[in-house]
């Protein structure tokens, strides 16, 4: 297939340039069209939820298709997007009241960005500064990447990324660092600070790094004394992957803005909903016409994409998904201590249904030599892993079962044998 004219995404062609042929997939199952079986141990990139063409999110996306498909969404709406604004407001803090649609983890980013520095702008006493934590990463359009960490992947376009500060990320037992650079930074930048951007709980890009909901907890507290927007980003987190629907429902928080996609449609349309607060919806409420939101996508609001989030959140009761979460959560907890055993990982870490861990003594970092040869070694075994730099790490689908579990850590514990005695140079 090295004839197809498709440029993929985070793809070196050159070192990769075949991709996997899939034909179709079911539950935690992706079918290749050379007949092989891959169990999706990612989610298809921390998309999918319930599992692969759940029946009821198809059939829902049929029958919107066959209404509606498309309508411009400036000047209209439609029953799917009314339904499911309604359910994301219900479902968030209370004071999460105005809903924008987008169609990407990295669109909802940015338009929290815009709707926060919007904010100040139009309280005529504009506030500048956005705080981010070191490490993060909120996607790959500009904004995103100004607030996301520096490195291989922004490298070439630096020079035209907008400077943001950086809190030193909350490390176990040094998390009070991070809140006292914090409290100094806001206590030196008086009322220049608009937004804090985090994802909650967990750092997904940065290789699954897990801080505590206490220290979320108190960067919030923060916000509030200074009057700082909270914009939490939870298009990784949401959508119980940290055990609870959403992340800060841990730390008890309510956030000023939230940004959702990912698992929001099951991964099955592109889809991305920014929740705000009343406040920030008025700041931009006026007959003036210069205080308009400019933001829009053309599929903004898609009624296909809308009815498929619609039934992925109708799934949670219909299918007692929070139970579904807890059996997988501890499946996979069984499964650590024959983990936590082995010399050769570390930082073995578990949190809702993410579990990770660190493989010892290699080049750190995005380009360490281990992580395509260990994706590679997982391929051929049947499992859909993708390592960050040395962390391997899973994030299955709900519907996986305790069976395909155990299969996925019997490969990754026959892959860092295979590392050991030289045997992945060959893969
Ligand atoms: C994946 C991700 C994004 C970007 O989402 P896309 O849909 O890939 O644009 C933003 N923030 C976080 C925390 C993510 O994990």
């Amino acid at each position: 297939m090295t004839h197809s004219p498709i440029w993929h995404p985070f793809t070196q062609h050159a070192l990769l340039p075949d991709s996997v042929f899939i034909d179709s997939s079911e539950g935690a199952y992706l079918y290749a069209k050379d007949g092989r079986r891959i169990i999706d141990a990612i989610s298809s990139w921390w998309v999918n939820i319930h599992g692969h063409n759940h029946p009821k999110i198809v059939a829902a996306v049929q029958e919107q298709a066959a209404k509606l498909d498309q309508i411009i969404f400036a000047g209209f709406t439609h029953e799917p997007a009314e339904r499911l604004a309604e359910k994301l407001v219900g479902l968030t803090p209370p004071n999460l009241t105005r809903v924008f649609y987008s169609d990407s983890g990295s669109t909802a980013v940015e338009v929290a960005l815009k709707m926060a520095l919007g904010y100040w702008a139009h309280k005529d006493k504009p506030r500048l500064g956005v705080v981010a934590l070191d490490h993060a990463y909120h996607g790959d359009t500009f904004g995103a990447m100004s607030v996301g960490s520096r490195g291989v992947f922004s490298a070439p376009y630096g020079n035209f990324l907008f400077d943001v500060h950086r809190l030193p990320f909350p490390e176990t037992d040094r998390e009070h660092l991070t809140v006292e650079a914090f409290e100094k930074l806001l206590k030196t930048q008086t009322n220049d600070i608009a937004a804090l951007i985090v994802e909650p709980l967990v750092l997904g890009a940065a290789g699954m790094r897990i801080y505590s909901a206490a220290t979320l907890r108190s960067l919030h507290a923060l916000c509030r004394s200074y009057g700082v927007i909270f914009i939490a980003d939870e298009v990784m987190t949401g959508w119980g992957r940290t055990g609870t629907r959403f992340a800060c429902e841990q730390a008890h928080i309510e956030p000023d803005i939230v940004c959702l996609s990912k698992g929001l449609t099951n991964g099955c349309l592109p889809m991305a909903a920014t929740l705000a607060t009343e406040d920030i919806y008025q700041a931009f409420y006026s007959t003036d016409r210069a205080k308009t939101f400019f933001h829009s996508t053309s599929f903004t609001g898609n009624p296909l994409a809308c009815a498929a989030a619609c039934a992925s959140i109708d799934l949670w009761k219909e299918n007692n998904v929070a139970e579904l979460i807890k059996t997988l959560h501890d499946h996979q907890a069984a499964l650590l201590p024959r983990l936590a055993a082995r010399k050769d990982i570390e930082n073995v870490r578990h949190i809702g249904t993410i579990m990770a861990l660190d493989v010892c003594d290699v080049r750190q970092g995005y380009l360490s030599d281990i992580a395509p040869k260990l994706y590679r070694y997982f391929l051929a075994q049947g499992v859909l892993l993708r390592p960050i730099g040395q962390t391997i790490y899973m994030l299955p689908p709900y519907c996986v079962s305790q069976d395909d579990l155990n299969f996925i850590v019997g490969v990754i514990e026959r892959a860092l044998d295979a590392l050991a005695c030289g045997d992945l140079e060959n893969i």
